[in-house]
């Protein structure tokens, strides 16, 4: 094996059957009844005999359309994730640095390894502030910046100014990772900037806010000179008919998953507050603008193994990571499951 590849940890969502799952920040609403037949007839329709097409023709002119860039500013992937690697292979590798903000998306730091891309990490400050000042320094030596806004897993956008100062900055790529921006308040985006800078790239997908998690499509907007860099790399057929089909779909039916996202973005500040509550128990929440609470509970690690035993519900254990010491990340669901991994974390904490 390389020595890179050797020095691999697999990925690992740590998932496990329950009834509940909070772990993924998936969208327990999944597709809307009124877009699900429509989305079905699209793949039973689909020309499952042919090779997709590259580029997502109609999905790609669509996603133009909908965000107002020309088609050749966007750029399909199997996955928000296929991208991230292709960034890695068009603009990482050996002397070629990452810089990136920890804690944060572990994707990042998996596959810079497996490229042997160097990588900066400029960590947060007191409550996950990114430290832009140190992260500008750091840019301006790098080939590629990543920076999450809202931030996996800990909730905050990142600053709108800071990302200007970034591409300002950086000889290389700002890519800003706006997996989870359709929960976020609206003018959070930082796309409106792509006119301005041509080393600007922004990351969404299809699996958070629009429940196509197990669809596995993403797209990435940026300047014509950067997708062509990524379409130069990627694999010619990544995004199967069948996706395509399902996030045409989706994008054309958009506006049908609003009342889905504004239900989690209310039962966020429910399930913050009621989370808010148990500060006696030692409970800690921070503020976020995605579909998922970062939480500090004492004793993090077998309180998440108790949820998933006792209770059947499963968040993300973040307490081995740096940083994020006690700490889980809970999806928003539905009411009725956030009111159950309250009770269960209450009954839990209160020893009972
Ligand atoms: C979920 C996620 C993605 C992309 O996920 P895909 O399912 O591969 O589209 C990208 N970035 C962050 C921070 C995420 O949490």
């Amino acid at each position: 094996m390389r020595p890179s590849a050797a020095a691999l940890e697999p990925y690992d969502p740590a998932f496990s059957p329950v009834e509940v799952i909070l772990s993924a920040n998936e969208n327990n609403y999944g597709i809307p009844p009124e877009v699900a037949p429509v989305l079905a007839k699209a793949v039973t329709e689909a020309a499952w005999n042919r090779y997709p097409v590259p580029l997502g023709g109609e999905l790609r002119n669509q996603l133009a359309a909908w965000h107002g860039v020309a088609p050749e500013q966007v750029i399909v992937g199997n996955g928000g994730d296929e991208l991230l690697f292709n960034f890695f292979l068009a603009f990482g590798g050996a002397g070629h640095a990452l810089v990136s903000c920890p804690p944060t998306f572990s994707v990042y730091g998996l596959y810079a390894s497996m490229v042997e891309t160097p990588v900066v990490e400029v960590p947060r400050e007191k409550d996950f502030a990114p430290n832009v000042d140190a992260l500008i320094e750091a840019a301006r030596t790098a080939t590629l910046v990543v920076v999450t806004s809202p931030n996996n897993p800990t909730g905050d956008l990142f600053p709108r100014e800071g990302v200007r100062r970034l591409c300002e900055a950086c000889p290389g790529i700002v890519l800003v990772d706006e997996a989870y921006i359709e929960f976020a308040d609206p003018g959070s985006t930082v796309e409106d900037m792509l006119g301005e800078y041509q080393n600007l790239a922004v990351l969404h997908t299809f699996s958070k806010a629009f429940a196509l998690a197990g669809a596995r499509v993403g797209y990435v907007l940026a300047s014509p000179a950067v997708v062509a860099a990524l379409a130069a790399v990627r694999q010619p057929y990544s995004v199967s008919v069948l996706d395509q089909a399902a996030a045409l779909a989706a994008v054309t039916h958009r506006d049908a998953f609003q009342p889905a996202i504004q239900a989690i973005r209310q039962d966020r500040s429910r399930l913050s507050n009621m989370l808010g509550g148990l500060a006696p128990l030692g409970v800690r929440v921070w503020p976020s603008q995605a579909n998922f609470l970062c939480v500090r509970v004492p004793h993090a690690h077998e309180v998440w193994c108790r949820l998933r035993d006792e209770h059947s519900i499963l968040v993300r254990d973040f307490s081995s990571t740096p940083g994020l010491e006690d700490c889980l990340r809970i999806t928003v669901g539905k009411p009725e499951e956030n009111d159950l991994v309250v009770a269960a974390l209450t009954s839990i904490l209160k020893g009972e």
